[in-house]
């Protein structure tokens, strides 16, 4: 970035000239004029110290021994940044071709001294409207960049819907975009209270994550959140950036509120330890625009995680009984089909345990159906916890009935643990005084297993499955039959 002239103190300006005189005289006057000073006596003298110290003008002589104002301005003009530097050239000389040369080589105005006397006022007049020409370039240089840097900027935040990659991604480029030592954003809505949570911080100076800030969030925007605090500035020291300005030793401070909408959410602040530093009302007004950007960013964000939380939620209850929380008749089906066609791929075998509460009716008209709802879910957790096996599925298929899946399973491994289940569930120990097999609650299952082939389907496995649950029924119930 462009540092502006005068930001740091009066114009600079480069006094070049062989004679000793008008050399001292030229360098008197720009003093008096309130200018700071340099002086050369020869064109490479003067190359020397631009290389050392830029000055935002020249004054240049053209008739010098070593190296003349000529090739000097030539020299300088071919530098980056010295293409509109005001070089203005005097000279005893005032031959046309001179002058055309002093064009040609790059000075931006020229001045003569005929007869080494020089016109103070028109050189006052001269230096005057260069320097004020200069500036306004420069700032208009530096505005277009940062306008352009803007705009990038807004680009790469719009571009995330993760809240922390917009956050630090504002951080990081805003530092850049102002050239200062850190960049911090204070959220207000956290579980501490208002705080810095993302920073971009140069080496060398103090981290400020995690610090708390000291102040009661208004429900509304309020102006008083907008504060900037130059070197130059006095400062309300009992305001709460007067504490953390003096706090951390801050040269300057700049502070822009975040809104959603009217809502305040936090700050996003500017902090410049290594030297005096002030903001121009156009930098301020960047800070605004990109504020406003970044809150609509995290408004966009916010919702982006709240379509996925409700697009998980959504999938969940497609997939699970809401009742018992295994898997519905849905997800049953689905799963297995798709097992079906892996293991016919494979030629493994494939299990299912069809199971069924006894006397359930009974259950219900006796306890109620809310102890019926709670015998379920009891029942369904106690499945699942025994046929527990990677790619295994617990489903509830019906009202008081559930199946298991068990890939790669042949049947005495899914007898095995039909059986499991069986006792796992009598030993739940739920009492069932109306049941006619046991005095707690017992299951009926049927088991089955198949391997999956181009002339059988997973229907046939179902109804294996619950013809073997009928004879279970059939043989006095709480007990396993395979088909
Ligand atoms: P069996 O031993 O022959 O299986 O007799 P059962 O009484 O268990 O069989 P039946 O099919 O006659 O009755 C099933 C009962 O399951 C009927 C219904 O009230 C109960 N039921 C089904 N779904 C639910 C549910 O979501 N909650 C409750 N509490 N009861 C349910
Ligand atoms: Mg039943
Ligand atoms: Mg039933």
């Amino acid at each position: 970035m462009v540092i502006l002239p005068w930001r740091q103190g009066a114009p600079l300006i480069l006094v070049v000239d062989d004679e000793r005189s008008i050399r001292e005289t030229l360098q008197g006057e720009m003093e008096r004029e309130g200018y700071r000073t340099l002086t050369a006596s020869n064109g490479a003298e003067a190359i020397e110290v631009c290389r050392k110290t830029l000055p935002d003008m020249i004054l240049l002589d053209a008739v010098m021994p070593l190296m003349d104002g000529f090739r000097c301005c030539a020299e300088i003009r071919r530098w980056p940044n010295c293409a509109n530097l005001p070089v203005l050239m005097i000279t005893s000389l005032d031959d046309e071709e001179s002058v055309a040369e002093a064009f040609a080589v790059g000075a931006t105005d020229y001045i003569i001294k005929p007869a080494r006397q020089i016109h103070w006022s028109v050189l006052r007049q001269r230096v005057r409207r260069l320097l004020e020409a200069y500036a306004a370039m420069r700032e208009l240089q530096q505005r277009s960049d940062q306008d352009r840097k803007l705009t990038q900027i807004t680009a790469h935040v719009r571009r995330s819907l993760d809240m922390r990659t917009i956050l630090q991604t504002t951080v990081e480029e805003v530092r850049d975009l102002l050239q200062v030592d850190q960049v911090a954003i204070c959220e207000f809505q956290t579980a501490a209270g208002p705080r810095f949570t993302v920073e971009s911080t140069a080496a060398g100076w103090p981290s400020v994550a995690h610090t708390s800030l000291p102040v009661t969030v208004p429900e509304t925007y309020s102006a008083d959140w907008l504060v900037q605090v130059a070197d130059d500035e006095t400062m309300e020291v009992n305001s709460w950036y007067g504490q953390l300005i003096q706090q951390w030793g801050m040269q300057a401070f700049l502070a822009v509120p975040v809104l959603l909408g009217e809502r305040p959410w936090g700050l996003l602040t500017a902090h410049h330890y290594s030297s005096p530093r002030s903001w121009s009302p156009h930098e301020v007004n960047m800070l605004q625009q990109l504020t406003l950007q970044l809150g609509s960013a995290i408004q966009q964000a916010q919702l982006y995680q709240q379509l996925q939380a409700a697009n998980g939620e959504l999938q969940r209850l497609a997939a699970f009984d809401g009742l018992t929380q295994v898997s519905n008749r849905r997800r049953f089906d689905e799963y297995l089909a798709q097992q079906w066609q892996q293991l016919a791929n494979e030629g493994a075998s494939l299990a299912l345990i069809l199971a069924d509460i006894d006397f359930f009716k009974s259950y219900n008209d006796t306890y109620g159906h809310l102890a019926g709802d709670d015998c379920l879910r009891r029942v369904a957790q106690t499945i699942k916890r025994v046929a527990s096996r990677t790619g295994d599925l617990v489903a509830r298929y019906g009202g008081e009935e559930f199946a298991v899946v068990l890939p790669r399973t042949l049947l005495a491994g899914a007898m095995t643990v039909a059986e499991r289940i069986r006792v796992a569930v009598e030993q739940l120990r739920i009492p069932h005084q109306n049941s006619a097999v046991h005095e707690w609650v017992t299951l009926s299952l049927g088991v089955t297993s198949m391997t999956p082939t181009a002339t059988n389907s997973p229907a046939e496995l179902v109804a294996a499955a619950d013809h073997a649950l009928y004879q279970a029924k059939q043989q006095g119930r709480n007990c396993v039959v395979p088909y």
